[in-house]
């Protein structure tokens, strides 16, 4: 993956309120170019791995349990600048901090079911896209 990609999911409570549509259609208008994409369920072992820079962290246990408890839609998204644009255009990780008109502000509920996940660097970009979708099917 080069480093206009990025990698993103929507989370399983933002899929289960069933807004995954609406929030691809402002990736799509933001100039993201969706290169993989599949609905899937993480196991906990998985989300465990997926999250495991954060296991010292005191929401470790609970995103974990989040992020494994229903479908999630992920996905590789090429733009320039892609890692950078992508955190614009979701916000804060709190949604109360998040700029008006981001993915985070129109849609999370509070700062674990915050809508949208956005890789923070071109090598976690890289890292997270493998983790779900094969060089075959990174287009
Ligand atoms: N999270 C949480 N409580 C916190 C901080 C983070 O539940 O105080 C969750 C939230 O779902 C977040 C994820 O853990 O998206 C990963 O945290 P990170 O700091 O990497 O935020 P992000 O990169 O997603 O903005
Ligand atoms: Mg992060």
């Amino acid at each position: 993956m080069s480093e206009k990609r990025t990698f993103t999911m929507i989370k399983p409570s933002t899929v289960a309120e069933g807004v995954a549509g609406a929030i691809l259609v402002l990736i799509q208008e933001a100039g993201f170019r969706i290169v993989a994409m599949k609905i899937t369920q993480m196991t906990p072992q998985q989300a465990g791995k997926f999250y495991e820079v954060h296991k010292e962290r005191p929401f470790y246990n609970d995103l974990v349990t989040f992020m494994s408890s229903g479908p999630l839609v992920a996905a590789i998204l090429e733009k320039d600048n892609a890692v950078e644009d992508f955190r614009t255009l979701i916000g804060a990780t709190d949604p109360a901090k998040a700029a008006p008109g981001t993915i985070r502000k129109l849609y999370a509920k509070n700062v674990q079911e915050n809508a949208v996940h956005g890789s923070d660097s071109d090598e976690n970009a890289a890292i997270e896209g493998f983790f779900f979708f094969s060089g075959l099917e990174q287009f």
